[in-house]
């Protein structure tokens, strides 16, 4: 068999270097998988960068995984060879802990999390423990659907959280940074009826008019108020500053869902703009339903991806231009 290629992380700070080994057998209850598309999540930046501190090193990041079952270990059933599968963040859980136990698996005491504390889809090949990989049938293009098993997946949760369990339509929803999960969850809530407002840096009109193109029935700068008080926001953006920008223009009783896993530090601001009920809260990691559910509304959505692919060998080039908000959409590596 020919040998794994796999972009390694040796240190947080210090560039990913090309690394080729033997092709790792899938242990029990694993899958060898056939890596055809990565996305690169904002999070492999905050792991790369170092702005999350337990990393295992060293380290394959990626965790928006599309490929082929290559090889299916011990004890694993529902897996056929050659079967298109994803991988997402959440890695594995460990069953038993009180969340766990709860249904929160996504906050479960002592995870797993792919491309952070085990290796990930920056590779041409990668393990995976197969209860937490999902079936992706057929249609659709790798790349294209590689940025749904992370920018989708908590995209959904956080929409879901901001909804606060409400199914109403006309909801006016606000996200603060239009980047990859913007972008398709723009689509989705579109879809769903809801009006979508998307803020973005001062000035970017390329991103404003991406944002309007994918549905978006107004998109402005963070700063500015929006033509209407808003029920809910997301802020996507790694921007602490956004946090009371969004409380201020929500509405009595709304919530501002944080969806990133890193932020800058929060300003401090008046009690007035919590007030009334307002509500702020962050969105950790993901449960396998959430996965299921939006994997089953995305092809039904017509979500479509806009990506920017690489070579795996570029991906420093792919982290670099995310970092510096060089990209529409997401970017893709293709091994
Ligand atoms: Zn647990
Ligand atoms: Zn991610």
């Amino acid at each position: 068999m020919t040998n794994q290629r796999a972009m390694v992380l040796d240190r947080p700070g210090t560039p990913l270097r090309m690394r080729e080994s033997t092709m790792p057998d899938p242990g029990t209850g694993e899958l060898l998988i056939a890596v055809t598309a990565c996305g690169v999540c904002r999070t492999d930046l905050h792991v790369v960068d170092g702005d999350l501190t337990r990393p295992k090193l060293p380290i394959v990041p990626g965790h928006e995984i599309v490929g082929r079952v290559a090889a299916i270990g011990a004890g694993v059933t529902g897996f056929a060879p050659g079967e298109r599968v994803g991988v997402p963040w959440l890695g594995a859980t460990c069953g038993v802990c009180p969340y766990c136990r709860a249904g929160k698996e996504n906050l479960c005491d002592a995870p797993l999390f792919t491309g952070y504390t085990r290796d990930g889809g920056f590779a041409s090949h990668t393990i995976a423990d197969a209860r937490y990989c999902f079936p992706l049938g057929d249609s659709g293009d790798d790349a294209e659907i590689a940025p749904w098993l992370c920018a989708g997946l908590i995209g959904w949760r956080s929409y879901r959280m901001a909804m606060g369990g409400t199914k109403a339509k006309g909801v006016a929803l606000g996200l603060y940074g239009f980047g990859a999960a913007a972008h398709i969850l723009a689509q989705v809530a579109a879809w769903q009826g809801q009006q979508v407002y998307a803020f973005t840096r001062a000035l970017d009109d390329a991103a404003q008019t991406f944002a309007r193109s994918l549905g978006a029935v107004w998109a402005g700068a963070s700063e500015e108020a929006p033509p209407q008080p808003l029920d809910a926001a997301i802020i996507f953006a790694p921007v602490g500053g956004l946090v009371p920008l969004a409380l201020k223009a929500v509405k009595k009783g709304g919530r501002v869902v944080c969806g990133g896993i890193h932020m800058s530090n929060i300003p401090s601001f008046p009690y007035a703009l919590l007030w009334e009920e307002r509500q702020v809260m962050s969105v950790a990691n993901l449960t396998r339903d959430d996965a299921r559910e939006f994997l089953d509304i995305a092809p039904k959505a017509g979500v479509r991806c806009v990506v920017t692919r690489y070579p795996l060998a570029q991906a420093n080039d792919a982290l670099a231009d995310l970092r510096d908000g060089r990209l529409q959409g997401a970017a893709v590596l293709i091994p």
